[in-house]
């Protein structure tokens, strides 16, 4: 068998002179990518609002769903707790951070005593915030809690709703509360389909936050109507 040649073809001008290393440097630094590089830099620059902030005087504006340390809510017009104790958070928690201690009060009802959340262990998931029935505990916006500690307990009073903010307190407020669009977002049950077909085509049909509402209400005027009995 014929032994086969192979020539290398280097199709590269020769360099040969400093000349031609100069030109070589040149096209080999300043390549067209370069400068599309730098205008986009420039343009940013020079043309689009800055997106850093002066923190900490100005906070970054957060989503509604963002989850930050956790919030205890109540209820605007009884000022009640709305957490009845259940310990679904406490249970579902998978950093296991969440300790409460309930009692009977003197209604026979149960009541939170003590309620606290290691925030240095928890890692947010936003668990505690789905699964709890009553849209007590969600995740609020603040976001500062640096500890020197990797313990950080933050207590009931820390997350719950103070009487000087209930006035701001929106009904569901924060990640694991209902959003105003709950409608589309959630699917209805059979029930609330059965009450749908026995609405007049005139009448308007209840959305969940109505209904929530509603509830609030009943249970406002219930407590107004058994306190001005006892009086
Ligand atoms: S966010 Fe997750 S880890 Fe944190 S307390 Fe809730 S369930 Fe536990
Ligand atoms: S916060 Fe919600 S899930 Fe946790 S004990 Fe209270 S009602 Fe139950």
């Amino acid at each position: 068998m014929a032994e086969k040649k192979y020539i290398l073809l280097d199709e590269r001008a020769s360099v040969d002179t400093n000349f031609d290393k100069f030109k070589r440097f040149i096209s080999r630094t300043f390549k067209s990518e370069l400068f599309t590089g730098l205008w986009v830099v420039l343009r940013e620059m020079l043309f689009t609002k800055s997106h850093t902030l002066k923190y900490p005087l100005q906070k970054i504006e957060l989503d509604a769903r963002y989850r930050g340390v956790h919030r205890l809510m109540r209820f605007i017009e009884s000022e009640n707790e709305r957490c009845i104790g259940c310990g679904l958070c406490e249970k579902i928690c998978v950093s296991n951070c969440i300790a409460m201690q309930t009692a009977l009060d003197e209604n026979g009802r149960k009541a939170t005593l003590k309620y606290s959340i290691n925030l240095g262990r928890c890692v947010y998931c936003g668990f505690c915030a789905d699964v709890c029935p009553e849209l007590a505990i969600v995740h609020g916006d603040r976001y500062e809690f640096a500890s020197e500690q990797r313990a950080y307990f933050g207590m009931k009073d820390d997350f719950l709703t103070k009487d000087k903010d209930l006035s701001e307190q929106t009904e569901f407020e924060g990640y694991g509360s209902l959003p105003p669009n709950a409608d589309v977002l959630v699917k209805q049950n059979p029930n609330a389909y059965l009450e749908e077909e026995n609405l007049d085509e005139t009448d308007e049909i209840p959305t969940a936050s109505a209904r929530a509402l509603n509830l609030n209400a009943k249970e406002a005027d219930e407590k107004a109507n058994k306190e001005s009995q006892d009086v």
